[in-house]
């Protein structure tokens, strides 16, 4: 049985806030139900519930780095979903740590489309006033069939909503994708549902991810019982491609494959100005014979 881990402690971060001042607010997950995920639930040898934390010990915690002078980092606020907190929480918090933190290159969270919904334009918009700079959220796909397969409490249109009205309160938006997540069945569905939806928010920063099946996750049983096929590499690095072949024109998103679970590492600033040579590069990775011999690998912690 999995250790319970209080809210202060924090099981995940992006890779990019991995040098951060990482600053817990919530714990767990408010959703907790997405087949693919075992984030909370034992994956990492603690299960955490979702809770939110007491204002004064999440201000603790900012002095705490404000005594220790750490200006000029980027500050992550920590959890699940920080964004399924009541707005003036959220707020007073940020304006904390922009009162005790300075030089504060980048202040960020998670966030999940359900919260972002639940919140009214004003309310981003005193989110975003308050210094909340950018928000990392997860797309997983924009095949409304997968997301409701997966359990993601989302369908396309919502998070198209959800993405735009992000953006247009002024606060950066970071979408996550996560190859092979149709697995062979709905790779073509995951492909044009990806593209669609990238297209119509056009966000500031869209990352790869890749589809790794974790241990006590209801997606492990699908593809122990060969009812869920995993992609192969290459099959991985095609969905990839072919994603970016079918964006719109409009789409100039800073792109990254920035995750251990990628098959390559190719991205760029701009994919409008840079999409030619980015289909060129994965062309050749996708082409390289160590890749197309390459046995797909499940890491299972990551
Ligand atoms: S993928 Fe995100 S929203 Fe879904 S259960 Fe995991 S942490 Fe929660």
């Amino acid at each position: 049985m999995a250790k319970k881990l209080p809210p202060d402690k924090i099981v995940i971060r992006p890779p990019v806030e991995a040098c951060s001042v990482l600053i817990p607010v919530t714990g767990g997950c408010s959703w907790n139900k997405c087949r693919f995920c075992g984030t909370y639930n034992g994956v990492y040898g603690v299960i955490q519930e979702y809770a939110v934390r007491d204002i004064k010990d999440v201000k603790k915690d900012i002095d705490y780095f404000a005594e220790r002078n750490y200006h000029g980092h980027p500050v992550f606020l920590a959890g699940g979903n920080p964004t399924s907190t009541p707005t003036e929480y959220l707020v007073e918090i940020i304006k904390y740590v922009k009162e005790k933190l300075h030089n504060i290159p980048r202040l960020s969270c998670y966030a999940k489309a359900l919260d972002i919904l639940r919140k009214s334009d004003e309310e981003l918009k005193q989110l975003a006033d308050a210094g909340l700079d950018i928000v990392y959220m997860g797309l997983e796909s924009g095949s409304s069939k997968i997301l409701r397969i997966m359990k993601k409490g989302t369908n396309a249109e919502s998070i198209i909503e959800a993405g735009k009205r992000v953006m247009r309160a002024g606060i950066d938006l970071s979408l996550y994708i996560i190859l092979g997540l149709g697995g062979k069945k709905y790779s073509k569905e995951h492909v044009e549902g990806t593209a669609r939806v990238l297209t119509e928010i056009n966000p500031t920063i869209f990352r790869f991810r890749t589809l790794n099946i974790l241990p006590n996750t209801p997606l492990w049983n699908d593809w122990k019982s060969g009812e869920f096929e995993l992609l192969s590499p290459v099959e991985n690095l095609r969905e990839e491609k072919q994603i970016i072949e079918k964006l719109g024109d409009n789409v100039d998103s800073q792109v990254y494959n920035d995750h251990v679970s990628n098959y390559c590492g190719i991205e760029t600033d701009n994919i409008k100005q840079d999409r030619d040579a980015f289909l060129l590069t994965l062309e050749e990775i996708i082409n390289d014979p160590n890749i197309k011999n390459m046995p797909r690998r499940n890491l299972t912690r990551m």
